[in-house]
């Protein structure tokens, strides 16, 4: 008999750093085209931003990345940097714009895997509000751009990932977008996160998903909570149809227009307000609606979570002896006066709805399309109304 001996051979762990190389072209602030090649794009960029770049985008800034294309070797990069750079604008233009001809060396990178933008729902405050497919991508994707890379980084550290983070937020959501767009390009799956909810909903997102569409990148979506439905749900409210304005414009004109319509609007209304500004807005909204009902939602989802519900002057005193503090969400009862096809709104009523319009600050043809809108009336049955009342 033969005994085979068995050696057990230790299993060496080898760490391979790939480093990777990128050609970039950027559009500086007066629309010259600057070219060059990198290690770390986003580094780079911000040395061009922080003016310490290349001489030539000096002054120029801020820059803009256009486009990339990653290589393995350095070389690589810089052979194509040469190329490009003796190209005219026009065909620089054209490799923006993702000219197959121009951008022939994608396969030299062997990396035809386009990335996925994944927009994740995050907690509006109780850590567990986050959903098991949301932690998972969180965990495979290769970036995560959060709003606030500290704040992200504790739901993260609360969960144990430990994805590199970048940020993303309303200061350099245009520029931010196109590296976000480089490095779906480059075959990266990216996680976009605001501070809470939704990304997108009040909050930046708008910017990289259109672009990442435009592209033809992947979008998908990882739902989960946004304080507005959070609301609505415990609001006590009509949840059929709602209307969702997000916070009051600030200037006075807008907010005058956005009133106006409210007024009329018979969905159920949803505002975001902040503490300081809730006893304010509640007032206004009074003054314009009387006592119509709502549901303020006070902190969901936190310790201090509270939602008052009652007439809008009842809801402002209890604010008035409580001190608001925390996050605020206004959910509030639409118009009475619906129309229904056997009782269709007075010629009075739909002057009146326009003639209310208008004092906001609507222009007259967009007031009348607005109230056929609300209304259900055909626009020249809302005009006709108009000049009905007025020659009265
Ligand atoms: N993306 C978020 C979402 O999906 O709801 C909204 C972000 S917006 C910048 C922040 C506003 O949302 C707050 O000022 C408040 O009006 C509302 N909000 C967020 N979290 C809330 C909470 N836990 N309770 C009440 N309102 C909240």
């Amino acid at each position: 008999m033969y005994i085979i001996p068995i050696y057990r051979i230790p299993l060496m762990e080898v760490a391979v750093m790939t480093v990777k190389f990128y050609t970039y072209i950027l559009q500086c602030s007066d629309g010259s085209l600057y070219t060059g090649y990198t290690n770390n794009l986003e580094k780079r960029i911000t040395k061009h931003n922080s003016g310490k770049g290349a001489k030539f985008t000096r002054g120029r800034g801020p820059v803009q990345l256009m486009f990339s294309e990653e290589f393995p070797s350095k070389e690589q990069a810089m052979a194509r940097e040469t190329e490009i750079k003796k190209l005219t604008r026009h065909k620089k233009l054209k490799i923006i714009k993702g000219d197959k001809e121009m951008t022939g060396n994608k396969q030299m990178t062997g990396n035809n895997k386009r990335g996925t933008l994944y927009l994740c729902a995050t907690p509006i405050g109780n850590l567990e509000d986050i959903t098991l497919r949301a932690l998972r991508i969180l965990r495979e994707v290769s970036l995560i751009a959060a709003e606030d890379t500290r704040h992200t980084r504790k739901l993260l550290s609360y969960y144990g990932i430990h994805t590199p983070l970048t940020s993303y937020h309303e200061h350099n959501e245009k520029g931010k977008a196109r590296f976000l767009i480089a490095e779906l390009d480059a075959g990266k799956d990216v996680a976009l996160v605001s501070d809470a909810g939704t990304p997108g909903i009040s909050d930046p997102g708008y910017e990289v998903v259109s672009q990442a569409l435009e592209e033809g990148f992947a979008v998908t979506p990882v739902p989960g909570p946004a304080a507005l439905i959070t609301a609505l749900t415990c609001s006590g409210l009509p949840t059929d149809r709602f209307v969702f304005e997000g916070f009051l414009p600030r200037v006075k004109k807008e907010r005058n227009r956005v009133l106006a319509r409210m007024k009329s609007e018979d969905r159920t209304q949803i505002l975001y307000e902040s503490p300081r500004r809730i006893i304010k807005t509640l007032q206004e909204l009074q003054e314009l609606l009387g006592d119509r009902r709502v549901a303020v939602a006070r902190e969901l989802t936190k310790i201090h979570e509270e939602v008052v519900r009652g007439v809008l002057p009842d809801v402002i005193s209890h604010f008035q002896a409580n001190n608001p503090k925390g996050e605020f969400v206004i959910v509030l009862e639409g118009t009475k006066t619906e129309p229904t096809e056997s009782s269709p709104p007075k010629a009075t009523d739909l002057s009146q709805m326009v003639a209310n319009l208008v004092a906001g600050g609507w222009d007259k043809k967009e007031a009348i399309r607005e109230v056929a809108r609300q209304t259900g009336t055909a626009k020249n049955k809302v005009y006709a109304a108009v000049l009905e009342t007025k020659s009265e």
